[in-house]
C-alpha cells in the first residue's frame, strides 16, 4: 500500500498513561503528514513479566494454551488505551487483536511463527482513513487458539505487517536512540550505529542484542523491509537497517552479551558413534534450540558433552538430558543458570588473528575463566560466569577502541 508506515512502540514507550498520550501524539503527527499508519504496541512496562510470574505462582508448568491466552491480555490493554487516547485527541482509530487482524500462526504456543496474514480487515479500516492499532506478539493458530510469538515478539508482528502491506518503512520506537556498538545501558560510551545491513544486525540480534527480535530481522531481510530503530522520547533519526549500507569498513561492528542462557553438561557419556545424534535429536524433537556444543574427550571410553540453551528452555532441556543420561548409562547431568555469552561481531573477525588474540587477552587480564568457545566467519563467542559479564563487555568495548 502506498504511503504506509508501520510503527512499533515497545513496553517502556507505553509504560504509563502519560507515555501513552505522548505516543498518541507522535502517531497523529505521522498521520497528519499524509501517511497511512499501522501501529503495533507491546504490553505496558513489565506487564508480561508480571503475568508470567502470576501463572508460575500457581503452577510449575502452566498449561501452554492458557499461558498464551493470559500473556496476550497485556498487549490488549495497551492497544485499547492507545486507541482511547487517539480518539480523545480527535482522530479516527480502531484497535485490533492479533486474531482480529488476521495473523495466523503455527501451533506452537509461546514461540509460534507467523504463517500468513489475512489483510482484508486491515486494508478496509485503513481505506476508511483510520489509524489502526494492532496488538503485538500474538496471533491465532488453525484451531482458533491464541498463540504468542516468543519474548520480544512485537518487533516481529511489526515487520510481518510491514511486509504483508508492502509498507515503505517500519519504525521500531524504543527507549534508546537506536542500535549501538554495545548495550548503552551497560557501556556508557557505546556508539550509535547510523546504518547497518540485515546480515550484521541479524548476527547481533541472534547473539542477544535485544533491541530487535532476531525473527523480525530475518523477516525484514527476506522481504527487504527497511527498518528504522529510534527513540520514542526524542526526534533523533536513530539507526537505519537495509540491504546495502554505506558503512566504513570496520573490524568489529558490535559486542553483545546474552544473559538469557543456561548450560547443561552430561558427564561420562559412552564414547561411541551415534551418542551425540541420540542426545541432540531428542532435544530437536522437543523443539529445543541448542546453541553452543562442546565435547571433552575424557578418561578411557567416556566423554562429557556440554551445551547451552535459552533460559526459558532450560528446564525442558534438563529433562531431556536426564532421560538420555539414564538410557545410555551416563554418570550424571549438571546444569548452570549462572552463565552468559559474550560475543564480538564484525566482518573482520576471522580474517584477523589479532581479534581473537585481543579477545582472549582481555578476558585473561580480567582473570575471567572461559567455559566454552565458538567462532564463525564473523563472530567469536564465549561462555563466562554471569556475574562477570557486564564488566567483561565494558572492558572489551574499551580494548577494541570502538
Ligand atoms: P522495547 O520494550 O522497546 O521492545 P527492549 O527492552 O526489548 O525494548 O530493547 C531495548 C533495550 O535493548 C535497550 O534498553 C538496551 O538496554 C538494550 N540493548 C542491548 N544491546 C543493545 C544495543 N547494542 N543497542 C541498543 N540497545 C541495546
Ligand atoms: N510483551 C512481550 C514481551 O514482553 C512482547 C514484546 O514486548 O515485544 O516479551
Ligand atoms: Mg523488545
Amino acid at each position: 500500500m502506498k504511503d504506509l508506515i508501520v510503527q512499533k512502540y515497545g513496553g517502556s514507550s507505553v509504560g504509563d498513561i502519560e507515555k501513552i498520550q505522548n505516543v498518541a501524539k507522535r502517531i497523529i503527527k505521522t498521520k497528519k503528514s499524509g501517511k497511512n499508519v499501522v501501529v503495533v504496541v507491546s504490553a505496558m512496562g513489565n506487564t508480561t513479566d508480571e503475568l508470567i510470574k502470576m501463572a508460575y505462582s500457581i503452577s510449575d508448568r502452566p498449561i501452554e494454551r492458557e499461558l498464551d491466552a493470559l500473556l496476550s491480555t497485556g498487549e490488549q490493554i495497551s492497544i485499547s488505551l492507545l486507541a482511547i487516547a487517539i480518539e480523545n485527541m480527535g482522530h479516527e482509530v480502531i484497535s485490533l487483536t492479533g486474531a482480529q487482524c488476521g495473523i495466523i500462526t503455527s501451533n506452537k504456543h509461546f514461540k509460534a511463527r507467523i504463517n500468513e496474514i489475512n489483510t482484508q480487515r486491515l486494508e478496509s479500516e485503513l481505506s476508511q482513513g483510520k489509524i489502526v492499532i494492532v496488538a503485538g506478539f500474538q496471533g491465532i493458530n488453525k484451531e482458533n487458539d491464541i498463540t504468542t510469538l516468543g519474548r520480544g515478539g512485537s518487533d516481529t508482528t511489526a515487520v510481518a505487517l510491514a511486509a504483508a502491506l508492502k509498507a515503505e518503512l517500519c519504525q521500531i520506537f524504543t527507549d534508546v536512540e537506536g542500535v549501538y556498538t554495545a548495550d548503552p545501558r551497560i557501556v556508557p560510551d557505546a556508539k550509535l550505529i547510523s546504518e547497518i545491513s540485515y546480515d550484521e544486525i541479524l548476527e547481533l540480534a541472534s547473539l542477544g542484542v535485544k533491541v530487535l527480535h532476531p525473527r523480525a530481522v530475518e523477516l525484514a531481510g527476506n522481504h527487504k523491509v527497511p527498518i528504522e530503530v529510534r527513540s520514542s522520547f526524542t526526534e533523533n533519526k536513530g539507526t537505519l537497517i537495509k540491504e546495502e549500507v554505506k558503512m566504513e569498513k570496520v573490524l568489529i561492528r558490535g559486542i553483545s552479551l546474552d544473559e538469557n542462557i543456561g548450560k547443561i553438561s552430561v558427564l561420562e557419556v559412552p564414547d561411541k558413534p551415534g551418542i551425540a545424534f541420540k542426545l541432540f535429536s531428542s532435544l530437536a524433537e522437543a523443539d529445543i534450540h541448542v546453541d553452543m556444543i562442546v565435547q571433552n574427550v575424557n578418561r578411557q571410553s567416556v566423554n562429557d558433552i556440554t551445551f547451552t540453551v535459552a533460559l526459558d528452555e532450560l528446564q525442558d532441556a534438563i529433562e531431556v538430558a536426564q532421560k538420555f543420561a539414564f538410557e545410555v548409562d551416563a554418570q550424571k547431568v549438571l546444569y548452570d543458570r549462572g552463565v552468559s555469552k559474550l560475543s564480538v561481531v564484525g566482518s573482520g573477525v576471522v580474517a584477523n588473528a589479532e581479534v581473537a588474540s585481543k579477545f582472549f587477552e582481555t578476558l585473561f587480564q580480567l582473570g575471567i575463566n572461559i567455559q566454552m568457545i565458538s567462532t564463525s566467519e564473523i563472530k567469536i563467542s564465549c561462555i563466562i560466569d554471569k556475574d562477570r559479564g557486564k564488566e567483561a563487555m565494558k572492558f572489551m568495548h574499551q580494548k577494541f577502541n570502538m
